[in-house]
């Protein structure tokens, strides 16, 4: 019995269960039950353990314990019985090394993001904040907070790793505890490296539990604060959506469901381009590929009419290629396919898409596999007598399985591809900007991503069916209508939004920056010279001031090159509906402010790394004196760096009090930790 991880420890469900096998040999592997486990404690123990202490960490300490993690699945230590085990779902090392390698490395990716785009505190700012009174003294900002419930994680059978870390990851690191649940055939994956990432002790209590069978009456607990995550079937999603509980307390619900993926070929794109032969092996790679077990596959291969005989011709000449049968045998290119009962539905699919179209193309010698004992498959190329039948459009075979058809013009590949009603990813095939733009406009709404490959980019590019960490997945209508990763969106989704109303006072202290109007504090001696730790937000100088010459801006435009008719053409100047006379450069301006609040001896600071919003609002005319307000707006420690960022807001003002540069300076301040 595969036991599942809750309230700390790992847990025998009761009863027979439900038997899991070996897709490879149809041995059966054992069974999983939850039956016993008392769902409310697992909910509970999550809320009141994992989450209280998640959100006592920041953002910055939970990516770190990501780094972690991703570093530990990338050991060979680790992988290495992953990766055997994995073999046991079908898959070959290269589907694998997608599933594990690529789940740690969505590990990596929110661990580095979390760092870089969120602050080392537990409370994220979200925008700019708005001022909501003439006299500035009453403003709001837009905060993100971890919900306080808990992240159920419903997983399909075909990535269990990855599946189960492209969720957990955005999750921890906003500060959510996770309830994974994978499907059952492959769970004893997912299990394996659960193992494996509790032992290391990394995760605190709590934060990660997994319910290895059916969820139970879990749903029955859920509230408002706790989230629900699905991928799998539309059907399941559809039943899902509509559970009682979560539609009475608004669970926050998102769904990845099927998908007839489409990749069209542009009509410049013929036989004899680079696009052409990119887009075969696209569709072939998709096809075999986890044996075609991807959400993001391509089930629609769309080509002009007039190419349709050759690039199906293509295509099945690619397939020949590939070899089929146990993913543990030399040479073998595409494994079988998770279980007999998904073959039999593959099976099933391909029977209704065979009304209304042919398979083409040969027999296949497996290698080293019992073909009826095994989960192996075939690959089904299919070629459609008619692309508008809507079969073709509505059958979703979870397999090696692609339909070839044409289409007449760029409006009707745009009516095509909407058929499939939303899918997660589309992908484009054209160097001819021309015709590939205003495809891709008319598809964009009915996708989560669109992938548009041409000879310049093919080398580099990541294909058509790899959701990336960084980019949106998941897709409209039919594919679910929910949104994943894409990431600090994905963070955001397990978080509140809240706007929230006050003084600038009393927002600087709750957001920890610097809002608008909020008091600032004139240091004693130059802010400059302060350690990070020292240095509280507010913390301001205000500098000597200094007189901006016309013999200034001779010199700087003469020294720098830029000889802009407004610092040196009088008359021109004063035709201009802007300046209405000579003024400074803006970099001049800059420059100067530079030289009156920089403190000039080796210090603290460490470096000036950029600026952010730079804005010139009045310009500055020969004889304005300026002087700058510099104030401590924002800081971030990088822990075990022995330094922080300090973002500084840098005010450049005339003689009038007229602000004519406004900006902040990004620098590194010495730290002691
Ligand atoms: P599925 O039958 O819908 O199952 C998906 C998950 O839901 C499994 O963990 C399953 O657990 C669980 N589940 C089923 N009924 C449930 C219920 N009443 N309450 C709670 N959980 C329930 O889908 P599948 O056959 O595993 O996966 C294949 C499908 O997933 C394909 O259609 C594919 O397109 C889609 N998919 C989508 C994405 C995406 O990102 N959009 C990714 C991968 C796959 P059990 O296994 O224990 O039944």
């Amino acid at each position: 019995m595969l036991e599942s991880w809750v309230l700390g420890e790992w847990t025998r469900g009761g009863g027979d269960g439900r038997e899991y096998a070996d897709a490879v040999t149809g041995e059966t592997m054992g069974h999983l039950s939850t039956a016993g486990i008392d769902m409310e404690a697992v909910v509970r123990f999550g809320r009141e353990t994992g989450g209280t202490t998640l959100r006592s960490f920041t953002f910055h300490e939970r990516a770190a314990m990501l780094k972690e993690v991703g570093k530990l699945l990338l050991s060979d230590e680790v992988k290495s019985p992953l990766y055997a085990a994995s073999t046991r779902t079908g898959a070959t090392a290269a589907d694998s090394w997608i599933d594990i390698d690529g789940g740690a490395s969505v590990l990596l990716t929110y661990a580095s993001k979390g760092r870089k785009e969120l602050p080392n505190a537990r409370v994220a700012l979200d925008g700019e904040p708005e001022i909501l009174a003439r006299d500035g003294s009453f403003l709001a900002a837009h905060i993100l907070t971890p919900r306080t419930g808990v992240a159920v994680q419903i997983n399909a059978f075909n990535f269990p790793v990855w599946g189960m870390l492209e969720k957990f990851a955005p999750a921890f690191l906003a500060g959510m505890p996770s309830i994974v649940k994978p499907a059952s055939s492959t769970a004893f994956l997912t299990a394996n490296a659960v193992r494996v990432i509790l032992e290391s002790g990394i995760l605190p209590e709590g934060s990660l539990q997994l319910l290895c069978g059916s969820t139970g009456d879990l749903f029955n607990h859920l509230d408002g604060q706790d989230n629900v995550s699905f991928t799998g079937s539309a059907d399941t999603a559809r039943l899902l959506r509509a559970d009682e509980t979560i539609v009475r307390n608004a669970v926050r619900f998102n769904a990845e469901a099927d998908s007839l993926n489409a990749a069209v070929l542009a009509d410049s794109a013929g036989p004899e381009t680079a696009e052409f032969d990119l887009f075969v092996a696209e569709v072939v790679k998709e096809m075999t590929t986890k044996a075609g077990q991807k959400c993001t596959a391509i089930r629609r291969a769309m080509v002009p009419e007039r190419h349709l005989a050759a690039a199906t011709e293509a295509i099945e000449a690619a397939l020949a290629d590939v070899t089929v049968g146990n993913p543990a045998a030399e040479g073998v290119d595409m494994g079988t396919l998770a279980s007999v009962d998904q073959r039999a539905e593959v099976e099933r699919a391909v029977a209704a898409l065979s009304t209304a179209a042919d398979a083409v193309g040969g027999s296949w010698d497996f290698v080293d596999i019992d073909a009826e004992r095994s989960a192996v498959m075939a690959p089904v190329l299919l070629r459609a007598a008619d692309a508008n039948a809507s079969v073709l459009h509505e059958a979703e075979a979870f397999g090696p399985v692609a339909t070839v058809m044409g289409y007449k013009s760029v409006d009707h590949a745009i009516k095509l591809v909407a058929a499939g009603r939303g899918s997660l990813v589309a992908s484009v095939y054209g160097a001819d900007p021309s015709e590939v733009a205003p495809l891709v406009e008319g598809i964009a709404a009915q996708h989560g991503r669109v992938l548009v490959v041409d000879s310049t980019m093919a080398a580099a590019s990541t294909g058509h069916g790899s959701p990336l960490p960084h980019l949106v997945h998941g897709g409209p209508g039919r594919a679910g209508g929910g949104e994943e990763m894409g990431g600090i969106r994905g963070v955001e989704h397990h978080m509140q939004r809240t706007a929230v109303q006050g003084s600038p006072d009393m927002l600087t202290a709750i957001t920890g920056e610097l809002m608008p109007g909020s008091t600032i504090t004139e240091t004693k001696g130059h802010p400059f010279k302060l350690r990070f730790e020292d240095l509280d937000v507010g913390d301001s100088i205000t500098t000597e001031p200094r007189v901006v010459t016309l013999e200034d801006i001779a010199h700087f435009a003469e020294f720098t090159g830029d000889t802009f008719y407004a610092h040196m053409d009088e008359e021109a100047a004063k035709r201009s509906p802007i300046f209405g006379g000579l003024v400074a450069h803006g970099y001049l301006v800059l420059s100067f402010a530079a030289g009156l609040f920089v403190w000039p001896d080796e210090g603290p600071v460490l470096a000036n790394y950029g600026l952010d919003r730079l804005r010139f609002a009045t310009p500055t005319y020969p004889g304005d004196e300026i002087h700058v307000v510099l104030t401590c707006k924002r800081k971030t420690l990088l822990a075990g760096r022995g330094y922080g960022e300090v973002s500084w807001s840098a005010r450049v003002l005339n003689q009038n009090g007229e602000l004519a540069a406004v900006y902040d300076i990004l620098t590194m301040v010495a730290a002691d930790s």
